[in-house]
């Protein structure tokens, strides 16, 4: 208030002056060889004068808008077509690091010489709008930083507003949330991990890592299932290792371990497509063959057998050996369920055994007959 009331003084000065030095020389004429009209014009021009530099008197700016840019956080920066600085707000001079006075009137690279990478990127440019990094690690600063072409508010080839705002803490913020975020999905993906490993290990058996019996149900109960919707037979085989007690007895229990976990190798290795091995209880094993019919599954079991029998397992200096019986059933041929076929493949093992072991048979309904 104080300027622009000084500003008033300063023109009505300035304008006053002829006027008082025109009239002094007509009625008064004080000084008889002193013209005072031109002298007052002359004053005129050094209180105008005066009053253009230190009042910045034809800044038509309002005060209130050059408070509001000399407050405000952003930095603010106008540049001239010739790359003079016109124009910078303190908080632009602290952003860059620059002393504010003395700015106004110089050559914008040279003053912005802190930041000479970033003058060098846009310093030709109009119209831009970017993120831009400053300082290192700890004491990195985000901006963001526009600039805009001033040739549209009137003048025909104006200059550029610079904006720079402070986003570090907004990006910083953006930074942890998504590490956060990632480290939670790998988490996720742990737990998921996790569970299909556990799922796997409760359906697996630790000495033969072939599926248990309580996957062996759910197993039997969808193959039947999928059987019945395309009409093709399932073949199940019951396998025992014969005299197995005999065998624990004298070779020890930890050599039945090693020849129960050489079977479930051997049974493994020799899984194809659609069979699938299980270790059903102590020293007996389960296969299914899926979409197998009876002959295919006599096949395949007896080369099971036979590979079995002529298998040697070298242990504490001994070299070991086993045989086994099977029973095989069909579904749904012997057994219109899971009990049923597990059954009748049973009752073949047994006969398997009653006729004298190391031997393959499949389910009869009158097995008395056939002998
Ligand atoms: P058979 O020819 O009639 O089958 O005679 P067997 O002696 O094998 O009789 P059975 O099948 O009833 O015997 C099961 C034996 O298998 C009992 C046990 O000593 C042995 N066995 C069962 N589970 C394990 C096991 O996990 N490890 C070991 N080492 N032996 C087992
Ligand atoms: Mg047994
Ligand atoms: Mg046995």
């Amino acid at each position: 208030e104080m300027c622009i009331r000084d500003r008033y003084i300063a023109v009505g000065a300035g304008v006053l002056m002829p006027w008082v030095g025109s009239a002094l020389d007509v009625f008064v004429q004080p000084f008889a060889s002193v013209n005072l009209a031109p002298l007052s014009f002359v004053m005129t021009g050094l209180v105008m004068g005066w009053g253009l530099f230190h009042y910045r008197l034809l800044d038509l700016v309002p005060v209130a808008r050059a408070t509001l840019v000399d407050r405000m956080a952003d930095g603010m920066l106008v540049v001239d077509a010739s790359g003079r600085i016109v124009d910078m707000n303190p908080a632009f001079g602290r952003i860059v690091g620059i002393p504010e006075s003395g700015a106004v009137g110089r050559s914008a690279a040279e003053v912005l010489s802190p930041w000479q990478s970033i003058v060098e990127t846009y310093g030709g440019v109009s119209e831009a709008q970017a993120e831009i990094k400053v300082g290192r690690e700890e004491r990195e600063h985000v901006y963001d930083l526009s600039i805009s072409s001033l040739s549209g508010t009137g003048r025909s080839e104006g200059g550029r507003l610079v904006v720079l705002r402070d986003i570090t803490m907004r990006v910083r913020a953006e930074r942890e949330l998504r590490a956060a975020n990632e480290n939670l999905s790998r988490n996720i993906a742990e737990i998921s991990a996790l569970r299909d490993r556990l799922k796997e290990e409760s359906i697996r058996d630790p000495l033969t890592r072939l599926y248990n019996r309580r996957f062996l149900d759910e197993y039997m109960d969808r193959e039947f299932t999928r059987a019945d919707r395309i009409g093709t037979p399932v073949s199940v085989v019951i396998l025992d290792i014969d005299f197995f007690k005999r065998y624990n007895d004298e070779y020890g229990h930890l050599a039945g371990d090693a020849m129960l976990e050489s079977l479930g190798n051997l049974l493994s290795k020799s899984i194809r497509g659609g069979d699938m091995a299980f270790r059903y209880g102590g020293e007996e094993f389960v296969l299914v063959f899926t979409a197998m019919p009876l002959a295919g599954a006599l096949t395949r079991t007896d080369e099971l057998r036979i590979a079995f029998d002529s298998f040697r397992l070298p242990y504490e200096g001994r070299v070991l050996r086993a045989s086994l019986s099977a029973g095989i059933a069909v579904y749904p041929l012997h057994g219109e369920t899971r009990d049923e076929v597990l059954r009748a493949a049973d009752a073949a093992l047994y006969r398997a055994k009653v006729q004298g072991r190391n031997r393959v048979v499949a389910f009869s309904a009158n097995p008395d007959r056939e002998l």
